[in-house]
């Protein structure tokens, strides 16, 4: 029997117990501490910023806290991609705002900026009011058209935030994807570039928005002997123990990044000849993906949905996944106010995500070429 091959599995660098050693050591259980610290240093320095990046529970808590310092509250509207995974849009309502789904563009997959700004018009003449923040998406690593999305944004006066969950280690026009925005999110889940057991970040515009991120991110406690709080506060500061973990895998991140650009390559190069396969591919010199998962569109004349295929693909213990089901067809959604053509739509129907992880070997990613080509040759 063929071993399981799997979509994204964590990759151990073989340092993290370094890490957690010397945490445990130190007697460094508590949410802060020097690892903390460290991890932040580390993620600044692979961004190549001298904007601050705080260590955060999760993703999606980045996402959230970057909202409230966006100044979304309840009531407001907030503009986010809608061919993406519920996270980016689940803050939105957290702060009791609404989101306005914007569908994608066919090239880069991501967030199209004519529907955008057609987006923003339209929410002015409904509501007579601008959406008060943006959330563009990299998705699957892929860059979105950040310059565009940030002009267009920016002749309306509305904020940027870049949710890279996905796209550590890619890059726009030179730029590293989460510095795009005026705040930018990274995601150490699981199944992400790196791992930190479950983590996230937030990138910050400067010194004084980061401050304001690590006192909500630890209950906003105001600087008092006593407990006082002014605002809401959150319990979203990366452990130290979890950042410990992350400074062990972030040793070794550009390799990951290469060996996932690789196995894209390979991919690329031997699904070439299937006439019913596309795969997702940068769209210009402009676009460096990490191919954080490679993503394949199989044409419905070959007579199978991607569901189907993936169903083949199980029987041979080989795991693949649907694209993300764009978000204006959820039924928590499906009153949210929806800009575009079906796009993301017609992606979803036709996508298919194949085994990408770092760890897999030459050989692995070989069965599931061998396996796609018998399935759809
Ligand atoms: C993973 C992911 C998130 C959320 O990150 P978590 O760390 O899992 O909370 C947000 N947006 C996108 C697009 C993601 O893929």
């Amino acid at each position: 029997m063929n071993e399981w091959i799997k979509l994204s599995l964590p990759h151990k660098s073989g340092n993290e117990m370094k890490w957690i050693e010397e945490a445990y050591r130190d007697d460094w259980f508590v949410p802060l501490g020097p690892a903390v610290d460290e991890f932040e240093r580390r993620l600044q320095r692979f961004l190549g910023t001298d904007r601050p990046v705080v260590a955060l529970s999760a993703g999606t808590a980045a996402i959230h806290l970057g909202l409230i310092m966006l100044g979304v509250k309840a009531g407001d509207e907030v503009i986010c991609q809608d061919l993406t995974f519920a996270a980016s849009a689940n803050p939105i309502c957290y702060q009791g705002a609404q989101p306005v789904f914007v569908d994608s563009e066919t090239d880069s997959w991501n967030m199209s900026p004519e529907l955008l700004r057609l987006a923003i018009e339209k929410r002015l003449e409904v509501t007579g009011r601008l959406p008060r923040a943006i959330v563009a998406v990299d998705l699957y690593g892929m860059p979105a058209r950040l310059d565009e999305i940030r002009t267009i944004a920016a002749n309306y006066g509305i904020p940027v935030l870049e949710d890279s969950a996905e796209a550590m280690g890619s890059e726009y026009k030179g730029v590293r994807c989460g510095l795009w925005g005026d705040y930018g999110v990274m995601s150490f889940n699981g199944n992400k570039m790196i791992t930190t057991s479950g983590g996230g970040a937030l990138i910050c515009p400067d010194e004084e928005a980061a401050r304001r991120v690590k006192f909500l991110s630890t209950q906003a406690r105001e600087d008092r002997p006593y407990y006082y709080h002014k605002v809401i506060g959150y319990n979203y500061r990366l452990s130290n123990i979890s950042a410990a973990i992350g400074c062990g895998q972030i040793e070794t991140i550009d390799s990951r990044i290469a060996r996932r650009r690789e196995i894209h390559r390979i991919y690329s190069e031997h699904l070439a000849d299937v006439a019913s396969v596309t795969v997702h591919d940068n769209v210009s010199a402009d676009y460096a993906s990490n191919f954080w998962l490679t993503t394949i569109l199989i044409d419905p004349a070959c007579g199978l949905t991607p569901d189907q295929v993936r169903l083949q693909l199980l029987d041979r213990r080989i795991e693949t996944r649907l694209l993300w089901r764009p978000m204006h067809l959820m039924p928590v959604f499906e009153r949210a106010p929806y800009y575009g053509g079906g796009a993301g739509q017609a992606l979803f129907e036709r996508g298919l995500c194949l085994p990408s992880g770092s760890s897999l070997t030459d050989a692995q990613i070989s069965r599931v070429i061998e396996a796609l080509k018998d399935i759809l040759g």
